[in-house]
C-alpha cells in the first residue's frame, strides 16, 4: 500500500478494549439512529455496524430516563464493541450513564452548564475510568468565543477546545478525546490544523451536518481526508443523513483511498469511453455488489477495453478486461484467460477464490 503520510503522534487513550492515538490504527466511528429506548433495534444496529467495521459506536441518551435503557444495551452488547454516551445540555444525564457500563462518555462542556457541572462529570468518569471526548461544535460554540472572534471561527474553535482541555488538565484528568466539528470544510481542516499544533491529545475528526450522501460523503472525504492526509486525526466518523452503514463504508473509503488501513476488496475501475463495447457500468455494479462483503484486502479491476485495460490497471490484484462479446481475465496486468461477455463475472470470481486459497484465506 503506497502510504507516504507521516502521522503526528498523540497520547493513546484505551475506550474499552480500543486504543485511540498513539501507535494505534485510525479508529473508525459512527452513531445508531434507532430510538435508544427500543434497545432491541438499536442493539441488533450495533452489532451491523460492527460487523460493517465500525469499531467504536455511539449512542444518544437524551434523558435521564434512557440512562436504563443504555444499561440494557451495554449488557447485551457485552463488549463486542465500545459503546459511547452521547449529552448534551444535562450534566446528570453524563454522571448516571457513567456508572452502567459505557466505555466513553461525549460532551460538548460549553453547553453542559459551566465548571462545576463538568467537575462533576469528570468525578463519575474518573470513578468509572472511562475516557471522555470534549466535543466543540461550531453549533454551540460559547457565547463568549462567539463575542470575541465576531462570529465562529476557527480560531474560536480552537480557544474553546484550548480551555476545556486545560480545564481537564487542572482537574488532573487526562483521559480525554477532543473533536472541533464545523459544518464548514475549510473552517474545520483550519480548527483540527491548529489544534493539533497545541496538544497532544488524539483528535476526533468529523465534519458536522455534512448533509445526504451526495453531498455529505464530498464533504467528509475532503475534510477528513485532507487531515489524514496531513498526519492529523486519531479517530473519526463521517456524519450522513443516511443509514449509519453507509457512514461506515465511506470511512473504509476514505481509508483505503488513502492507503492507511485497507479492509475488503478495493474496486478500481475505468471511467469507460469510446473503446468500451460492452455495458461495463452495470457489469462494475455488479463486481462491486457481489463483493461488497468480501473480507480479503484485495484489488479487483473492472477496465473497458484489452488494449489498455490490464496495462491501466496493472496495479490490480486481478480484473477484467473487456473487448467486444468476450473479455480477458488478468492478474497484476497479464492475460491468464479469454472467456464470453456472460462468463466475465463468474471467471473472475473464480479467480479470486483462487487467490483467497493463495493467501491462506481459505
Ligand atoms: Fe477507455 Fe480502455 Fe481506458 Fe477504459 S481502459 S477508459 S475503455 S481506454
Amino acid at each position: 500500500m503506497y502510504n507516504p503520510i507521516k502521522r503526528k503522534r498523540t497520547r493513546e487513550v484505551k475506550i474499552g478494549k480500543i486504543g485511540v492515538g498513539g501507535n494505534n490504527p485510525i479508529r473508525v466511528q459512527s452513531m445508531t439512529t434507532t430510538k435508544t429506548e427500543d434497545v432491541e433495534s438499536t442493539v441488533n444496529q450495533i452489532i451491523q455496524l460492527y460487523e460493517a467495521g465500525c469499531e467504536i459506536v455511539r449512542i444518544a441518551v437524551p434523558s435521564r430516563n434512557h440512562v436504563q435503557y443504555v444499561k440494557d444495551i451495554v449488557r447485551r452488547i457485552n463488549g463486542l464493541v465500545p459503546i459511547v454516551a452521547d449529552i448534551h445540555f444535562d450534566y446528570k444525564i453524563a454522571i448516571m450513564v457513567a456508572d452502567v457500563g459505557v466505555n466513553k462518555i461525549r460532551i460538548n462542556p460549553g453547553n453542559i452548564g459551566g465548571f462545576q457541572k463538568v467537575r462533576e462529570v469528570i468525578s463519575a468518569c474518573k470513578a468509572n475510568n472511562i475516557p471522555i471526548r470534549i466535543g466543540v461544535n461550531s453549533g454551540s460554540l460559547e457565547r463568549d468565543l462567539i463575542d470575541k472572534y465576531n462570529g465562529v471561527t476557527a480560531d474560536a474553535l480552537v480557544e474553546s477546545a484550548l480551555r476545556w482541555l486545560d480545564f481537564f488538565d487542572k482537574e488532573g484528568y487526562l483521559n480525554v478525546v477532543v473533536s472541533v466539528k464545523s459544518a464548514i470544510v475549510p473552517q474545520m481542516i483550519e480548527a483540527y490544523r491548529k489544534l493539533s499544533e497545541k496538544t497532544d491529545v488524539p483528535l476526533h475528526l468529523g465534519v458536522t451536518e455534512a448533509g445526504t450522501p451526495k453531498s455529505g460523503i464530498i464533504k467528509s472525504a475532503i475534510g477528513i481526508g485532507s487531515l489524514l492526509y496531513d498526519g492529523i486525526g486519531d479517530t473519526f466518523r463521517v456524519s450522513l443523513t443516511a443509514d449509519p452503514l453507509e457512514e461506515v463504508r465511506v470511512a473504509w473509503e476514505i481509508l483505503k483511498a488513502l492507503g492507511i488501513r485497507s479492509r475488503g476488496v478495493d474496486i478500481i475501475a475505468c471511467p469507460t469511453c469510446g473503446r468500451t463495447k460492452i455495458d461495463l457500468i452495470s457489469l462494475a455494479e455488479k463486481v462491486e455488489k457481489v463483493l461488497e462483503n468480501e473480507k480479503i484486502p484485495i484489488k479487483v479491476a473492472v477496465m473497458g477495453c484489452e488494449v489498455n485495460g490490464p496495462g491501466e490497471a496493472s496495479m490490480a490484484d486481478v480484473g477484467i478486461a473487456a473487448g467486444k462479446g468476450q473479455g480477458v481475465i488478468f492478474r497484476k496486468g497479464i492475460p491468464i484467460k479469454r472467456l464470453k461477455e456472460e462468463e466475465l463475472l463468474n471467471g473472475l470470481l473464480e479467480e479470486i477464490e483462487k487467490i483467497k486459497e493463495e493467501m491462506g484465506y481459505k
